[in-house]
This record gives C-alpha cells, sequence and structure tokens, in this order.
C-alpha cells in the first residue's frame, strides 16, 4: 500500500476528482412539471368545506401512491416537514403544558413543533450505537406530565419501535416519528415512518427524494389523517360546516403543498427504491474498507432492519487512537475526502434552550402556569449525545454527492492512508 505521505503533510492527494452533486432530478420531473404548468392549475386546494379541501389531482395522486408505497392508510402531503411535524403534534392533541419527549440529536423541528402548541421539550438520550433515542433513557424522563414521545429515524435507520412503541403504550403516550432522513427504511419488515400514531418523511432538496421544499405524513388512524388535512388548511374555517366537534387545537395553517410539487414527487416515488439501493451499495463498499481500521467503528445496523444511508455514521475510540477527531478530519480532508462532519448536533443546547425563550422576552411557556415543573436542558443531560459530537462521531454524507464505485474506493484508500501514518499525526 501507498507510503506516500500524507497530503496534510505536503505528500500527494489521494482523491484528484470533482465529485458531482447528489441529484435525483431527471427528465421525467422536468416533463411532469411542465405538464402542470401547462394545465394552468398549480393549485387547487380552498380553505374551506368543499371538495376542494383535499387539494387537486396532483396532490391527491400524490398522496394515494404514497399511501400504496409505504404500506400506510393514509398520506397527507404537506409544504415541508417542519410543517408535517407542527401538524402531528396538534393533531395528537398535545395540549399546553404537555411534556414531549424528543432526541437531542435530530434537527430544531422535532422540538420547536412541540414549542409551536406550547408544549414542552424534555430529551432523553441516544442509543451509542444507532444514535436513535434509548428507550432506557425515555423511560427515565417520563414524569406525570408527559404525553408523547417524537422518536426519529437518524441517519436513515429506525429507532427501536418495538422498545418505544411498548413504553408509550405502558404509560399511554402518543409517538410520532420523524422519519425524513429515512424513507424506505425496513424496521422488522415495515417502513419506517409508518409505525408509530403518526409518521411522515421530508421532501427538502438535500434529502434522498425531493420537491425542492415538501413533507408527506403517514397514519393508519381516520380520525388523526382528519385533523392532519384540517391543520395543514385552515381549520378554523372548516371545522363548522364540516360538522368536527372537537375543537382542540384547531389552529390551521397553510402548509398546504402545490400541484408542481406533487407531479415532481410521483416521479421521485418511482426512483426511491434506486437512490435508496445505490446509497446502500456505496455504504457497504465504504465499509469493506473501514471494517479493518483499528478505532474506527463503521455503522452498526440493527436486526431485521435497513439502513438507507443518508448519512455514513462512523465513531472513533479517540483513547485508543490518541489523536484527536478534529486532526484526523484535517488529514481526511486534505487527502480530499469530501462531506465529512465531525460532531451532528445538540438541540437542547441550543441557545433557545439554555436561555428558555421561545415566545417573546419572558419564557414563555416555561414561566407560565402551562408549565408544571423546571425542565432540566443544561449540559451533561444526556451524556452519549453530548460526548459524540464533542469527541467520538464522525459522519460521511451520502445524499450531498453521487458515490461511485471509483469514488468509494478513493475514500476507502484516504483512510486507509490516513490511519497507516496515523503515528505521524500524534
Ligand atoms: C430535514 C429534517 C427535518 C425538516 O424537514 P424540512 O422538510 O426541511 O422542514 C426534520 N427532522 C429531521 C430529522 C430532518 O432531517
Amino acid at each position: 500500500m501507498s507510503q506516500a505521505k500524507l497530503a496534510l503533510f505536503g505528500g500527494p492527494k489521494t482523491i484528484q476528482t470533482t465529485f458531482s452533486r447528489y441529484s435525483p432530478i431527471g427528465i421525467e420531473e422536468v416533463e411532469a412539471a411542465k405538464k402542470v404548468i401547462e394545465s394552468g392549475v398549480l393549485s387547487q386546494f380552498l380553505g374551506a368545506w368543499h371538495e376542494d379541501f383535499y387539494g387537486g389531482p396532483k396532490v391527491r395522486a400524490f398522496e394515494r401512491q404514497c399511501a400504496d408505497y409505504f404500506e400506510v392508510k393514509h398520506a397527507v402531503t404537506v409544504n415541508s416537514w417542519t410543517s408535517g411535524l407542527i401538524a402531528a403534534v396538534g393533531a395528537l392533541g398535545i395540549e399546553p403544558g404537555d411534556e414531549v419527549i424528543v432526541p437531542p440529536w435530530t434537527m430544531c423541528a422535532s422540538a420547536t413543533a412541540i414549542l409551536h402548541w406550547n408544549a414542552i421539550p424534555v430529551f432523553a438520550d441516544i442509543d451509542p450505537e444507532t444514535f436513535n433515542l434509548c428507550p432506557k433513557s425515555v423511560e427515565a424522563n417520563i414524569t406525570p406530565y408527559t404525553k408523547a414521545i417524537i422518536v426519529v429515524d437518524i441517519f436513515g435507520q429506525s429507532a427501536d419501535m418495538d422498545a418505544l412503541m411498548t413504553i408509550a403504550a405502558k404509560h399511554k403516550l402518543k409517538v410520532i416519528s420523524d422519519t425524513a432522513q429515512a424513507p424506505g427504511a425496513l424496521y422488522k419488515g415495515k417502513y419506517a415512518g409508518t409505525l408509530a400514531d403518526v409518521g411522515g418523511i421530508s421532501l427538502n432538496y438535500h434529502k434522498h427524494i425531493h420537491t425542492g421544499e415538501g413533507g408527506v405524513l403517514f397514519t393508519n388512524n381516520d380520525g388523526v389523517a382528519e385533523r392532519l388535512q384540517l391543520i395543514r388548511n385552515h381549520a378554523e374555517a372548516v371545522v363548522g360546516n364540516k360538522g368536527v366537534e372537537n375543537l382542540s387545537n384547531m389552529l390551521g395553517y397553510n402548509f398546504r403543498l402545490g400541484e408542481i410539487e406533487c407531479a415532481i414527487g410521483i416521479e421521485q416515488l418511482k426512483k426511491l427504491n434506486h437512490l435508496v439501493a445505490s446509497r446502500q451499495k456505496a455504504a457497504d463498499r465504504l465499509t469493506n474498507w473501514l471494517e479493518a481500521l483499528q478505532g474506527l467503528h463503521s455503522p452498526v445496523v440493527q436486526a431485521d432492519c435497513t439502513h438507507v444511508y443518508y448519512v455514513y455514521p462512523m465513531v472513533l475510540d479517540i483513547e485508543m487512537l490518541g489523536v484527536s477527531r478534529s486532526c484526523i478530519v484535517e488529514a481526511l480532508r486534505a487527502e480530499g475526502v469530501i462531506g465529512l462532519a465531525e460532531g451532528y448536533t445538540n438541540i437542547h443546547l441550543l441557545p433557545m434552550f439554555q436561555n428558555k425563550i421561545a415566545y417573546g422576552s419572558n419564557g414563555f411557556p416555561w414561566v407560565s402556569g402551562v408549565c408544571k415543573r423546571d425542565v432540566n436542558y443544561r449540559k451533561g443531560i444526556c451524556p452519549v449525545a453530548e460526548k459524540l459530537h464533542d469527541e467520538t462521531y464522525l459522519g460521511l454524507a451520502m445524499c450531498m454527492y453521487e458515490m461511485t464505485n471509483t469514488e468509494i474506493d478513493l475514500i476507502g484508500q484516504a483512510f486507509c492512508k490516513v490511519w497507516q501514518q496515523m503515528d505521524s499525526l500524534r
């Protein structure tokens, strides 16, 4: 193998090619969007109790096809998955002051969706191997005020749904699954996002499949589906004529997705199998290169599950390597490795939670009659997530660049070169 000097110290760079951007959009999407524009019907939603309350032909067709693909009774499109999460929390009847458990390793919207209904996010720690919610930590964070759990299928793998749903049933909690990063991932033969009371995926432009912006909610419950549709489309103006009696959280929004996006979504859904399979093939090929490296743990996939690799997650054994993560990353980047992320995120440490300031400037909803206890967001509440973020976790974005076999092999070679010369970094 290569004994050339590390690129960091002036040696030759392993990777000379420029990676092309991941782009799942092709001519099929162009044609589909063009047809919608030519039809003149760019949206057909009406914010009133009317046949068009459910949107136009592309919205309805895309929703039917999503329901069929993901094997779920109802699919409800929304203009972003952030909107989807807000609608989900509202639809499940979460009340002001209710506590909702969420992991710190997610995109901030999983936690802010809770605050949008004046409910209180409570952070539980993650599993050190899958980075998904740790069932034990969830249980330890349940209080008499806990009403729901937002489970995140982080990086492309379902959370441990059997364990989490068992805890939820025992404590009578609702469950939302944020499957933004794991469309098409399987959990014991079922699609991630379909095992909770409500789940769903993001269709924003850096996810596996996209419509520019957008999202799709999944539920098997007719009543929940109706409430999601109401919150999506001006519930307050519709409930009277529709004869809806439960007015709780019927404060609606305009979360509607357009006809062009849904026409694009129909084409994207046809490509999901292939796009997921290509990420999996690339990840498996990379694992072949990396699994022999000492002090590097390649991704752990749970039994009976599939991983769709939005991110290829790794953990470094820093004590054993005797080199800091930032030093290793600097060496890898110098060799031309792209898409590396040191650490992920710890949502509980955002200024909003550290200062408990969300609505207005006086601490609402934490400092109010609504919040029943002093919820702790201090550093230290999620030690696993914090240590991974600060020291040991390393991610490689798989939906940012195309990953051909040649490119994966070059990335593998760059890792091997840095590992062979780890001594020079010490
Ligand atoms: C992308 C993402 C979201 C937000 O989705 P948008 O469609 O961008 O609003 C929420 N949660 C997770 C885990 C995500 O990755």
